[in-house]
């Protein structure tokens, strides 16, 4: 592997910081190249301070004279570029070989698909623009030969156990004749065991509060409530060209096993580590080579035991309305998305309950799906599609509460 230069898209995030740690420990092989944030400019210059980028992304033109009045006056200001079109940008820059995409929402869509077009090496931590536009961007992949690789850990686990030659043609249309199913492994969140009838009443703080993970807090509340296992499911449907009755949820609730390939010959392969991001970041950024993460070793003896259980559609609906959502329709798959979006935003804010999420989901998708929506090959009507989902999903939002 050559040197490599990198953008972080959401270097302030939790992937973001995790990436930065991985970057530090291989000042031979790769640097930061250019880093991106949409709030926190004090975190983000005192990023760029340590790791002096050439470029940073930052929304608007208030947010950058605030991280030039935070990064001070001792080195030579990075290129400060704005918005969208700045992480465009800097997405297909010909500066850039490799491109985290670690930006939470359907915000990393347009940036993330600029990468594709201009193949660059994409490690892709975002879930969102798998689920709202799989087919465009695997599809942009396959037509400029990026090369792809999963970070979220699940799909990183998966895209380990596959066959060399899988792992080179990720993007390939077929699932390889070889696989029988996937198996995604979910921790069951901080809900696994919370009686049914405490739900409707949980907080913020204890839906943010994961038992194995320390995520943001949007994922962290879509591991409670499963949709983010269901999102898990729709992404490995586009980058492993696999059915959704090929990809089975197992509840793990120790977080080692990360998720596993069933073999026709029944063969499962596993992938195991702590549960630490850095152990994907790192494999995507070595790739094909292993390169330190900073992550420990497994004390599989002090732990003894590993824990399987069904999922309970019952507890989980999120999930279920997930799996129902990829056999509906892509745009289906879109709603699901945004409406948990911004479902998961008011529940932050606490002005909708808990059990109010997978009911805003289910309402918008039926909405939608009366609806005639045009065939969505572009990102423009993805994106149309989102906005709508948006707006259906606040109304209900406001009738709850
Ligand atoms: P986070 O909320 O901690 O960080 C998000 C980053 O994106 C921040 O840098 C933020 O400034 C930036 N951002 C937010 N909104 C933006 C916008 N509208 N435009 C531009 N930038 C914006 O999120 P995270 O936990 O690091 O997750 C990032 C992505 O990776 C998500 O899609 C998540 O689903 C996925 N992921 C995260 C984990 C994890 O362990 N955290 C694991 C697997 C997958
Ligand atoms: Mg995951």
């Amino acid at each position: 592997m050559n040197f490599q230069r990198v953008c972080i898209l959401g270097s302030t995030g939790s992937i973001g910081c995790s990436t930065l740690d991985v970057i530090a420990r291989h000042p031979e092989k790769m640097a930061v190249y250019a880093l991106s944030a949409q709030t926190r400019m004090r975190e983000l210059a005192q990023q760029a301070l340590v790791h002096q980028p050439k470029v940073v992304v930052v929304p608007d033109g208030e947010a950058a004279k605030r991280f030039i009045a935070e990064f001070g006056s001792t080195l030579t200001l990075p290129e400060i570029r704005l918005g969208e079109a700045g992480l465009i940008e800097t997405a297909s820059d010909d500066q850039v070989d490799t491109v985290m995409a670690a930006i939470v929402g359907a915000a990393c869509l347009a940036p993330v698909l600029a990468a594709a077009k201009s193949a660059k090496r994409i490690l892709l931590a975002n879930k969102e623009a798998l689920v709202t536009a799989g087919a465009l961007f695997m599809e942009t992949v396959r037509q400029s030969n990026a090369s792809l690789i999963p970070i979220d850990s699940e799909h990183n686990a998966i895209f380990q156990c596959l066959p060399e030659d899988c792992r080179q043609q990720i993007h390939s249309t077929q699932p390889p004749a070889s696989i029988r199913r996937l198996l995604l492994t979910a921790s069951g969140g901080p809900f696994r065991t919370t009686s049914l009838d405490s739900l409707p009443s949980v907080t913020p703080e204890q839906a943010c509060a994961h038992p194995n993970w320390s995520m943001g807090k949007k994922i962290s509340v879509d591991s409670a409530t499963m949709l983010n296992k269901g999102l898990e499911v729709i992404e490995a449907h586009w980058l492993f060209a696999m059915p959704a009755d090929k990809i089975d949820v197992v509840i793990h609730p120790q977080s080692l096993i990360h998720s596993m390939v069933e073999y026709v010959d029944g063969s499962v392969l596993a992938q195991l580590g702590q549960p630490d991001m850095r152990t994907s970041i790192a494999y995507g950024l070595g790739f094909p080579d292993r390169i330190d993460s900073g992550v420990g070793a497994l004390g599989l003896t002090a732990l003894g035991r590993l824990d399987f259980e069904e999922p309970n559609f019952e507890r989980f609906p999120c999930l279920k309305l997930s799996y129902d959502a990829l056999r509906t329709s892509h745009a289906a798959c879109i709603t699901l998305n945004a409406a948990n979006e911004v479902a998961v935003d008011q529940f932050l804010q606490r002005k909708i309950a808990y059990l109010d999420i997978p009911r805003i989901i289910a309402n918008s998708i039926d909405k939608i799906s009366g609806m005639n929506t045009p065939e969505l090959s572009s990102l423009d009507s993805v994106l149309g599609v989102d906005e709508a989902s948006r707006a259906i999903a606040r109304e209900f939002c406001h009738t709850v509460a």
